[in-house]
């Protein structure tokens, strides 16, 4: 809280969508937010008309919705128009299928335009959209399949057969894999099928409460949550998008979060799309270089991005940014983890204007807390509540969430429900659902402060679960993994603090009798868990130990792990049982 604000020059504010927080906030209405959208009649409504459809009807057919830049740096362009008239193939394609309202359609591709294509088309036609991490390995895809009761997939062949292939016969409720590149056995090739269908359709009228997207987020203690998503949230995305990233209609934007999590879906497709930018989708992973030569050809104006590309930015120097010319850029935003003050200074001395870090998760559907365009900028800080969303700082005890309203009073963060795109239900999972709330508070899981201007600060997780370079990744599923070795009778994972991504995921393992640690038996451990995992989620270390803290009833004690990791205070151990000897 050291570092000083950056003060915001009044030419900051000119043009902005928000002009000023407090009257802004003041005036704010969660219905005022929804007539910007269109609807559809009788009070249905559909995402993929908000972000298509509508531009094209009120004659913007022609703007450009989407360009593509593939790995060897060739673009190829879709325009509104165009978008429309695939979105609708892709919407026959799932019906010609037998794909009805309400089946779930996942993606597990790389950022490529069928997945963009897919996911409007899957809404589209009425079907529930789901993203997959293309690097995640079977285990992952496996349980996030089973849990939301996946029926179709739209996947390459190389994935398809590294991945997927040998989970079928434990998908039962898989019917369709579609393919959009190669040939595999059981599955049917999606150009064909494209190309064959009509590129009329009529759009899927649904009701505002029906589900539109499955994300999943991680648990600390057992599998993968499915967050159910509805129609209505397009509201929330639209409103956000506007606000928190200054989206005007016409912007070049680029979102570098893979639409395999939530924030490439609901910034990397929805908002944007509603709000009528023209988006780049960049094929390639981080390069300096790279993004560089892409902020500036593409005369990008709004960059929506996250702290570990940002800190690799930083480390590659200022002589990487020599020569190029960024001045198309006017707005810089950060999300996913903590954004260090200096990351938020380097920006305003190397761009001009400070990256705006803003908060959110997976369950609240789209931006809570933000840095604005109009607002001075607190490095290090997530910045203020947007206007339509109440933040408080609680304590939970034996009578509830109370709010805690002493500046920086150290607290769970948590939100008066009911915004637009909050979850409506972690997906057969009632009680952990009921869990989240209290006392009219949505429990977050995060710590925080609130400062006497209103601005929030992260302090750190409540729970057990892993930020590394952006991804929430959870203990227990890499624990469960591990347990699938041979070798191994314990297992306990942790987050370890580390200068680029954050964190990363350490796993501290105990063997079975009549195993003895080795390199060779480590190596083995590391390929086993990267082969059932893959890369994004796979412990980067692993420790082995003779036996892990648990408690009485047999619960590793991650915290102790932690702590000794750490050199930290061992804070209350009188539930431990055993202990390393
Ligand atoms: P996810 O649901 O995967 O998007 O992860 C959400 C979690 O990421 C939050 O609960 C926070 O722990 C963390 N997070 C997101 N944005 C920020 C931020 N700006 N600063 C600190 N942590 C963040």
């Amino acid at each position: 809280m050291k570092t000083p604000t950056i003060v915001k020059p009044d030419t900051a504010k000119s043009g902005a969508n928000m002009t000023d927080y407090d009257a802004f906030r003041a005036d704010f209405s969660w219905d005022d937010a929804r007539a910007l959208i269109d609807g559809l009649p009788d009070g249905k409504l559909n995402i993929c008309h908000e972000a298509i459809d509508r531009h094209v009807a009120a004659g913007h057919g022609d703007q450009l919705a989407l360009r593509w830049i593939d790995k060897a740096g060739n673009r190829t362009d879709f325009t509104y128009a165009e978008m429309q008239r695939q979105t609708n193939k892709f919407a026959n394609v799932l019906r010609a299928r037998g794909l009805q309202k309400g089946d779930r359609v996942y993606s597990l591709h790389g950022r490529v335009p069928e997945l963009y294509i897919a996911a409007l088309g899957t809404i589209k036609a009425g079907c529930v959209f789901c993203p997959l991490f293309s690097a995640f390995g079977p285990e992952p895809i496996h349980s996030r399949l089973e849990i939301g009761g996946g029926n179709a997939v739209v996947t390459s062949a190389r994935l398809y057969k590294r991945k997927l292939k040998g989970l079928r016969d434990r998908l039962p409720a898989l019917r369709e894999v579609f393919l959009t590149d190669g040939e595999a056995e059981d599955c049917v090739h999606l150009a064909p099928l494209m190309d064959a269908a009509s590129d009329a359709f009529d759009i899927e009228p649904m009701d505002p409460e029906e589900t539109a997207l499955l994300h999943f987020t991680s648990g600390t203690t057992g599998k993968p949550k499915g967050v159910v998503h509805v129609h209505a949230a397009v509201a929330a995305h639209h409103t956000t998008g506007r606000l928190a990233l200054d989206l005007h209609p016409g912007d070049t934007y680029w979102c570098t979060a893979d639409p395999g999590w939530v924030t490439g879906t609901s910034y990397g497709i929805i908002a944007p799309l509603t709000n009528r930018v023209s988006m780049i989708i960049d094929e390639a992973e981080f390069d300096v270089d790279r993004w560089y030569d892409t902020l500036e050809r593409e005369k990008v104006n709004v960059w929506y991005t996250a702290p570990t590309a940002i800190r690799m930015l930083m480390k590659a120097g200022a002589g990487a940014m020599e020569g190029h010319d960024f001045s198309n850029l006017r707005f810089m935003a950060s999300v996913g983890e903590p954004l260090n003050p200096e990351a938020v200074v380097w920006g305003n001395e190397n761009f001009g204007m400070p990256f705006h870090d803003n908060w959110w998760q997976t369950e609240t559907g789209g931006i809570m807390i933000a840095n604005y365009a109009c607002a001075d900028v607190k490095p290090g800080s997530m910045g203020r509540p947007m206007p339509g969303i109440q933040a408080g700082v609680v304590e939970v005890t034996d009578e509830g969430a109370h709010e805690l309203t002493e500046p920086l009073a150290m607290g769970e963060l948590a939100l008066r429900a009911g915004w637009p795109s909050m979850m409506r239900m972690y997906l057969n999972q009632e009680e952990r659902y009921n869990k989240c709330f209290s006392n009219g508070w949505y429990l977050t899981g995060d710590q925080a402060m609130r400062d006497s201007d209103g601005y929030f600060w992260f302090v750190g997780r409540s729970d057990d679960l892993i930020k590394s370079a952006g991804h929430l990744i959870g203990p227990f599923e890499v624990e469960s993994a591990l347990m699938e070795h041979a070798a191994v009778a314990e297992a306990g994972v942790i987050g370890v603090p580390e200068e680029t991504a954050g964190e990363i995921v350490k796993a501290f393992v105990a063997l079975k009798p009549g195993n003895e640690p080795s390199d060779d038996l480590l190596l083995d451990l590391m390929g086993h868990a990267r082969k059932k995992l893959g890369p994004a989620v796979a412990p980067k270390s692993i420790e082995f130990r003779t036996n892990l803290p648990k408690t009485r009833s047999g619960k590793i004690m991650r915290r102790l792990l932690k702590a000794r990791e750490l050199g930290l205070p061992e804070g209350d151990i009188s539930t431990l049982e055993s202990d390393e000897s």
